[in-house]
């Protein structure tokens, strides 16, 4: 078991990423262990603070509100939904999505779950 202020360090994470990703992992490591059990590592990346310079705009991926269900971010192997809060993120565009919308980025989601069955709307 690691030290306890080791935990939550996600030591392996960061191996072969661009620099500023490996930037915002170390920034995440530095901050206290209380905070870093409750936010995971993948949702920080995710969110504005880790890889969002090397996301596209919603406007360059262009974005729109509402699709077909069946292009839609909820059925798109690059979108990521916060359990506890429902809030949803991309892993290609910045900012968060609605299960609704979609993107020219679009890709079929295979073997992740589908935020659509989970949601709380
Ligand atoms: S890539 Fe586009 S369609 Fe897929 S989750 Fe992101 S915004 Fe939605």
């Amino acid at each position: 078991m690691p030290e306890p202020d080791k935990r939550w360090t996600y030591p392996n994470a960061g191996q072969g990423a661009p620099p500023g990703v490996r930037h915002a992992i170390q920034v995440f490591r530095a901050y206290p262990v209380v905070m870093r059990q409750h936010i995971a590592l993948i949702w920080w990346l995710l969110g504005p603070k880790g890889t969002n310079p090397y996301k596209m705009t919603p406007t360059e991926a262009s974005y729109v509100s509402r699709a077909p269900e069946a292009r839609s971010c909820g059925r798109c192997q690059h979108a990521y939904r916060h359990m506890a809060t429902g809030v949803a993120l991309c892993n290609q565009i910045q900012g968060t999505i609605r299960r609704e919308a979609s993107c020219n980025l679009w890709r079929r989601s295979v073997n992740k779950r589908d935020f659509i069955a989970h949601s709380k709307e």
